[in-house]
This record gives structure tokens, sequence and C-alpha cells, in this order.
């Protein structure tokens, strides 16, 4: 099948990568971090201001937009670039992680999952076949393989979603029809180094034009989730791009990077924004509703050249939050993405100089 998928390294620094993934919706300069739209849209923002922010990538989700409006009508309506607006490369998740933990009464078994709708109840059924049938009708870059993710403590519940994530793998990978869209295969295993390991191998074996983590970050200490790190990263095909799913913290992505990630996705910066909280690159976080800011004539960070620090004070953003006013829900976002973007680019142009160690200093503290 040809590929119009291309994975190429620009530059190593130790394990940091700095690549170029190539998609029907232009190349992706990794390492990349994706904002989340869920429901094929990053609440609060148009995609003018995410090109303005500098976002590449964005994620949306398999199991919101099945459920509504359904993935027929995006299909009908040209699919999800065109639908959204974004012309842009796009990932979709399989919508397993979101039954397994928004869907009510779900029913798992080898063949799939039932479960019912948190919107209005209804019954529905996903199988490997079902989610990429849905994510081909969706139309994004960028699409995933079904995957169980198990509560990350549990070693009996894990070597059994473990195992049914692969099966569900190679299913995946049979039913997929689309040649213009790349399959990202899925590790599972919870904490326990023999299970993420045997699942890496499998994964790794199947061929995918590329690889992702998942069930990190869901409970679990950071030690454990560098720990898993350090088992699956050695195991991945080095020539194909690497995505940890729903990481996000300035703190989380310069050390997967150390450890070889490309690609990250997490939901944290608009959320916060949409909580009146922003992160400041070092990973420090300021509540703007604090009355500390009421007169701080300062930016959210000097350093900051997004739209909202070149603009606007600490003391106007507490206004528009004491005020309940939409945009500081828009103006928060767009420094929470920036932050995170911005830090991808620089941890980029770090590896391709050769200085990754001493520019993630600050935050690995080695
Ligand atoms: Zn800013």
């Amino acid at each position: 099948m040809p590929t119009p998928f291309q994975f190429h390294l620009d530059a190593t620094d130790g394990q940091a990568r700095a690549g170029r993934f190539t998609t029907p919706h232009g190349e992706l300069l990794t390492p990349v971090f994706a904002p989340v739209g869920t429901q094929a849209t990053v609440k609060a923002l148009t995609p003018a201001q995410l090109e303005e922010i500098g976002a590449s990538l964005v994620l949306a989700n398999t199991y919101h937009l099945y459920l509504r409006p359904g993935d027929e009508l995006v299909a009908q309506m040209g699919g999800l670039h065109e639908f959204m607006g974004w012309p842009r490369p796009i990932l979709t998740d399989s919508g397993g992680y979101q039954v397994f933990s928004l869907a009510e009464r779900r029913q798992i078994d080898e063949d799939g999952v039932t479960f019912r709708s948190h919107i209005d109840g209804s019954s529905h059924h996903f199988t490997p076949e079902k989610v990429t049938a849905i994510q081909e009708n969706l139309g994004a870059d960028i699409i995933m393989a079904l995957d169980e993710c198990a509560e990350p403590y549990n070693r009996e519940y894990n070597q059994l979603a473990t195992a049914r994530t692969s099966a569900w793998a190679e299913r995946c990978l049979k039913a997929q029809k689309r040649d213009d869209q790349a399959l990202f295969g899925i590790v599972q295993g919870g904490v326990f180094p023999d299970l993420r390991a045997q699942s890496a191998e499998f994964i790794a074996s199947l061929g995918f034009p590329g690889h992702a983590i998942g069930g990190l970050s869901v409970g679990e200490t950071k030690e454990e989730m560098h720990q898993m790190l350090k088992v699956v990263l050695p195991v991945l095909p080095e020539g194909k791009p690497r995505y940890l799913m729903g990481v996000g913290t300035p703190e989380d992505l310069v050390n997967a990077v150390k450890q070889g990630i490309d690609i990250f996705d997490c939901v944290l910066p608009t959320r916060l924004g949409r909580n009146k909280a922003v992160f400041l690159r070092g990973g420090e976080r300021l509540n703007l509703r604090n009355v500390a800011f009421a007169d701080d004539p300062n930016p959210i960070d000097e350093a900051c050249k997004c739209y909202t620090c070149r603009h606007f004070s600490r003391a106007y953003l507490r206004h528009l939050i004491v005020a309940k006013e939409m945009l500081a829900a828009t103006l928060l976002s767009i420094h929470n993405l920036h932050t995170l973007i911005q830090l991808a680019t620089d941890m980029r142009q770090a590896i391709i100089k050769g200085r990754f160690e001493q520019f993630a200093q600050p935050w690995t503290g080695s």
C-alpha cells in the first residue's frame, strides 16, 4: 500500500528526537503538542486563533462525534477537516478511553464493548471494526486502534486488558480500508513493567506506521510513568513516531521528550483556562481569580509572546473572570496552549542544536 506517511528524524540528542511526520494535510514537526478539540472544536478558540498560537495537530474524540452529530453526518459534510474548518492535520482517538471513563453500564467481552450513551442513555456497541469505520468516516490523518485502558494498579485486569488490546489492534489493522490515514497501535499494561514490555513487543511487531502509549497519567505517580516509558520506548522502532496519550504539563513534556516521545495531547491547558488558571513555562500555576492580581499591571508571563501576554494585564484578565465574561476562557486558553506549543518548538530547536540536556535541566533537575 503506498503511504503518504513518512517519518524522518532531523536530529537526535541522547534519546530525544526532532522529527517530521508527513501527512495528507501537511507536515508535523516533532516534538509536537496537540490541543484537544473534543467535539470538533478546541473549546473557546477559533481555528484562526489556533493557527496564530502555532498549533499544527488537533485531536478530536471519536466517542463524542459518533454520538453527536454522528460520523456519517461528518462524512456527508466532507469529513472533519472541512466540517470544523481546520485544514491542518487531525488525530482522532479510538473512543475506547471515553467508553471506559464516561459511558454508563458498559460490558466488555472479546468482541468489543457495549455501553450506554452519557447523553441520552441509548445503547451502542464498539468493536475494532466499528471504531475503524467510524474513524474512516471522520477522516482524520492519524487514527487510533481500539484499546482497553485498565486501572493502573490492578494486575489481573491489566493482563486481560492488554491481551484484548493486542487482539483488537490486529483486527483494526485488518479492518482498515482507507490508505490515507495512519493507524497507530496502542501499548497498555498499567504500571507493570513485564506487561508493558510484552504489549510493546506485540504492538511493534504488527507494522503500524506509528505507536502510542496509553493508560498513563491516569492516577499513577510520575516516577511510575517515567519507569514505564523506560521499559516501552526501547522496544518501539526508532523510525516511527511515538505518541504519549493524555499527558500535558510542561514538566511531563520535557521528561517524556528526553526519553524519546514525539507527540502529545492533553485537555489540561484548555481545561485550566476555563477554570481561570494559567501555567507558567516552569510549570507553576497561577489562579487569576486571586485578589492579589486585582491591580497587577503585568502580563501573565513577561517572557511569553502569546496574544494574551502581548496585550493584557493580569488585572484585566482577573476583571473578566470576576465579571464572568466569555473572553476570559479564550484568553487564558490561548496563553496555556501557546506555552506548551512554544515549549515543544523550543525543545525541537534544542535537539537540533545538540543542546537538549542543558535545555531540559530546569524541568528534569538532572
Ligand atoms: Zn502568554
